[in-house]
């Protein structure tokens, strides 16, 4: 490690106790050992940092903000790499919708320097108050408004990455399978060129709540024609009864646009916010472990079934087909989960990514292409070693 710390300022490597043990996980709460963290402050640190862990064969973990759900950023012996200090965001191009900015800049506060210009970043995950956008991009975040607005892939022009031999490569949009959710096996995200769109107008929202599902699938499609539809999200009767809503299936429709029953900004708030206490509500009340399949729409309702009949609280994303059942710890069925998604042809990881927890779901497919990219932009695996697959 002396050789390591030779390499920076004073500060910007620790190998303490304390450090290394909240370094040991991410909000997975998968844990592996950490044996040091570093917090480049430009790309000539990382790049220095990738020939140093070529050098000495220890592993690179780069991290954002740690919100990930799968272990993705968990050392296994690895010096975490923290983003927390590239947080430069460029001069925004109000005409073409484009910025230039720092991976480790955090999304909300990346969307409030934006508004005065009448622009927002429209990925909008669960974690938006602290997820980092070089996160974002390495799991190709999809989120609460991907109904309209679809996921990072969509709205990546260009990334910056130090790659595993320590080479600094500049990928545009066409690059993309080389970094949005290869969860950082090609290297770290130093900087992205995002693109950018206007602050809607007026925003409405609409609470459904149903009966029976096959009526609220019909509903969802008929409103899914709706052009100024923005997000879709869904709570199962166990999900909606916990905030205090109807323990029916509900949809909470929002617009961008005066359509929906309810305008007034603070009533739109509490259900919003009533939304986004779930995660935690649903972790205190015992259900930690969160999954988040994406299901084909032909496949939503019998699964939708399953997971209610089997008292699993859901939400989720209805309108891409992403949903977050939870469960209790070490629970049999979320190999039956993965077992009924695979069946519908649809994806085991819908959003969180692959990370250490499902790396033994991985297919075939994604284990070559997973290798492909190894042997292209870091054949001594120095980033996120044994993650993905
Ligand atoms: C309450 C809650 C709600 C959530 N809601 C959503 C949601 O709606 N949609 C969604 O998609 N996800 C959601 N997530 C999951 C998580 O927030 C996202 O995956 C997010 O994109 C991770 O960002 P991060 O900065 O925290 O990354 P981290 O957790 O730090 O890292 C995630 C992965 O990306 C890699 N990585 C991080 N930074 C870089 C970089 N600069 N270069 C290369 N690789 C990097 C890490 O190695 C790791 O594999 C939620 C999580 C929580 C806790």
């Amino acid at each position: 490690m002396k050789s390591l710390e030779s390499l920076f300022q004073p500060g910007q490597v620790s190998t303490r106790a304390e450090t290394k043990v909240a370094y040991s996980r991410d909000a997975s709460r998968i844990q592996g050992p950490c044996q040091g963290v570093v917090w480049p402050e430009t790309v000539d640190d990382v790049v220095r940092l990738a020939q140093w862990a070529a050098e000495t064969g220890i592993d690179l973990v780069p991290r954002g903000a740690g919100t990930g759900l799968c272990g993705g950023a968990t050392p296994q012996n690895s010096i975490v790499v923290d983003s927390s200090c590239l947080r430069k965001i460029g001069t925004r191009d109000v005409q073409s919708k484009m910025v230039v900015v720092d991976a480790g800049v955090p999304l909300d506060q990346f969307n409030r320097m934006l508004r005065p210009d009448g622009l927002f970043f429209p990925v909008i995950p669960g974690s938006h108050r602290s997820a980092t956008l070089g996160g974002m991009i390495a799991t190709n975040a999809a989120g609460l408004h991907a109904v309209r607005y679809g996921r990072m892939s969509d709205w990546v022009e260009e990334v910056v990455v130090v790659d595993g031999k320590g080479e600094v490569q500049r990928l545009s949009s066409g690059d993309r399978k080389a970094f949005a959710g290869r969860e950082g096996i090609t290297g770290m995200i130093v900087q992205a060129t995002l693109r950018l769109t206007e602050i809607p107008e007026s925003r409405s929202l609409t609470l459904f709540s149903f009966e029976h599902l096959a009526e609220m699938l019909k509903q969802v499609k008929q409103l899914k024609t709706n052009s100024t539809l923005s997000a879709l999200e869904y709570l199962n009767p166990h999900a909606a009864a916990l905030v205090g809503w109807k323990a029916r299936h509900c949809v909470l429709a929002e617009y961008h646009s005066a359509e929906g029953e309810i305008r007034e900004p603070a009533e739109m708030a509490n259900l919003w916010g009533a939304r986004e206490s779930l995660s935690a509500r649903l972790t205190q009340a015992g259900f930690p472990i969160s999954e988040d399949p994406q299901f084909p729409p032909e496949a939503l309702e019998d699964n939708l079934d399953w997971l209610t009949v089997q008292n699993i609280p859901v939400f989720g994303h209805l309108g891409v087909g992403i949903l977050h059942p939870r469960f209790l710890r070490e629970d049999a069925r979320i190999a039956e989960l993965y077992r009924r998604v695979s069946a519908s042809g649809g994806q085991i990881s819908g959003e969180h990514g692959m990370g250490l927890k499902k790396r033994q779901w991985a297919s075939e497919a994604l284990k070559a292409e997973v290798l492909a990219l190894k042997r292209q932009f870091d054949p001594q695996h120095i980033f996120n070693r044994g993650k993905l697959c």
